[in-house]
C-alpha cells in the first residue's frame, strides 16, 4: 500500500469513529462541552444508518435536545448608576444585559451560552427531523 492509500484509509476510519452515535449519546449525558460535541456529531451526514442509529435519532425527536441546553444565565438586579434595581441577565462572559435582549451585547452569546455562529440545539433538531423523515417512508 502506498502512503497515500494508508492516509485515505485512516481518514475513513477516523471519520467513521467520529460519527459514533452511541458515543455521542454518552456525550449528551456529560458536561456542556461534551454535549456540544455531540450536537456536532448528530448534525453530520452519514452514508448509511444502522437500525440502532435510526433508533437513537428517533429518540432525539421532539424536544429532547432542547432540554439538554437550558438557559444558564443568572437574572440579577442591575447595580448600574442609571439602571439601578432593574433586572438584567449576566452572561457567561460577565457582561450584564437587558432582559429583552436574547443575545449578549458583548459576546453575542444567548441565554444558553450559544454564540451567534455556534451550532445550536434547535438547528440540530431540524437536521435530525429531516434525517428521520426519510426513514419513516
Ligand atoms: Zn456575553
Amino acid at each position: 500500500m502506498t502512503t497515500l492509500q494508508v492516509k485515505r484509509i485512516n481518514a475513513i476510519i477516523t471519520s467513521f469513529n467520529f460519527i459514533d452515535y452511541s458515543r455521542a449519546i454518552n456525550l449528551l449525558q456529560s458536561n456542556v462541552h461534551a454535549r456540544r460535541i455531540a450536537l456536532k456529531i448528530f448534525s453530520l451526514d452519514k452514508d448509511w444508518y444502522s437500525k440502532e442509529e435510526i433508533a437513537i435519532l428517533k429518540s432525539l425527536e421532539g424536544n429532547a435536545l432542547a432540554k439538554l441546553f437550558p438557559e444558564i444565565v443568572k437574572v440579577e438586579e442591575s447595580k448600574g448608576m442609571f439602571s439601578s434595581g432593574k433586572e438584567v441577565w449576566r452572561c457567561e462572559c460577565g457582561h450584564t444585559n437587558n432582559l429583552d435582549n436574547s443575545n449578549c451585547s458583548s459576546s453575542t452569546r444567548d441565554k444558553r451560552g450559544f454564540g451567534k455562529k455556534s451550532l445550536k440545539s434547535e438547528e440540530v433538531q431540524e437536521i435530525i427531523i429531516h434525517k428521520t423523515f426519510n426513514f419513516h417512508s
